[in-house]
């Protein structure tokens, strides 16, 4: 579910300045693509497209065959779990965090979710009615830290799409990796959009777009890339 289709997209911020300039690809259902490329390529535009914080000028961007103009906002965000580069978190729980937006969620569901996410600290060891606070009344949380709830949050939410932003490059080597091996369980069998700076955090994707200036410059999987190189 949740297949991806961008046909010849054409978008610009100003008129003046074309930012996507006739980009197509496929996210098959349950498959993941990443966008790589330099600073400035237009990457993070298609995330804000499909996630319709802006609308394509031409050409058109699909879900599962519908037009995303055609749904409903609402409806086309309940599908997308979008996990960003920096997370901004409420000054308020953890468990708040990770259940924003799912208020029915159960302590049950929030915990499985921060165990998959592997948030070490621990929201369940805590007195009832108690809960670790984050922000400047309570705790300082370490980037990876953030990234975990984000994750946690998403795996809650379950949806069919999900969209990686730059999800890892902001952190350390080390915590990138742990971060990084997170988000593979996550995507696995979700339509997964990866957007990312360079190759070598992309290895596992089906195919991996190489955009530039607005364009896609080259396409393939990780050893055909290589290979053109
Ligand atoms: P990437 O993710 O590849 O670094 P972006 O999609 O963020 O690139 O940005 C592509 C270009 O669009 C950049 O030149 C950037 O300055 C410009 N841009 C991004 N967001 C806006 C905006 N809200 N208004 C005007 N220009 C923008
Ligand atoms: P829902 O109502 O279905 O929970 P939301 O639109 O509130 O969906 O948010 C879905 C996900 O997208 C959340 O995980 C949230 O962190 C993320 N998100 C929402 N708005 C932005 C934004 N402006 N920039 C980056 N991520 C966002």
């Amino acid at each position: 579910k949740g297949a991806i289709v961008f046909d010849n997209v054409h978008f610009a911020y100003d008129p003046a300045r074309p930012i996507l300039k006739g980009v197509s690809f496929t996210v098959p259902a349950g498959k993941t693509v990443a966008v790589v490329g330099p600073s400035g390529a237009g990457k993070s535009t298609i995330s804000r497209l499909l996630y319709r914080f802006y609308d394509v000028q031409s050409g058109s961007i699909s879900v599962d065959g519908q037009d995303v103009r055609a749904i409903t906002q609402t409806s086309l965000r309940s599908a997308i779990g979008m996990v960003p580069q920096d997370t901004v978190l409420f000054n308020d729980t953890i468990a708040y965090n990770i259940r924003y937006g799912r208020p029915d969620a159960t302590q049950e569901q929030i915990e499985a979710a921060a165990d998959i996410a592997q948030i070490s600290r621990s929201i369940k060891d805590l007195p009832q009615g108690y809960d670790t606070m984050v922000g400047e009344r309570g705790l300082k949380l370490s980037g990876g830290e953030k990234q975990r709830v984000a994750i946690a949050r998403t795996v809650l939410k379950a949806p069919p799409i999900l969209i990686l932003d730059e999800a890892t490059s902001a952190l350390d080597t080390t915590t990138e990796q742990e971060i990084q091996a997170a988000l593979d369980v996550v995507s696995q069998n979700r339509t997964t959009l990866v957007i990312a700076h360079r190759l070598s955090t992309v290895i596992g994707a089906d195919e991996i777009i190489v955009l530039k200036a607005g364009e896609i410059a080259e396409r393939g999987t990780h050893a055909q890339l290589l290979e053109q190189n």
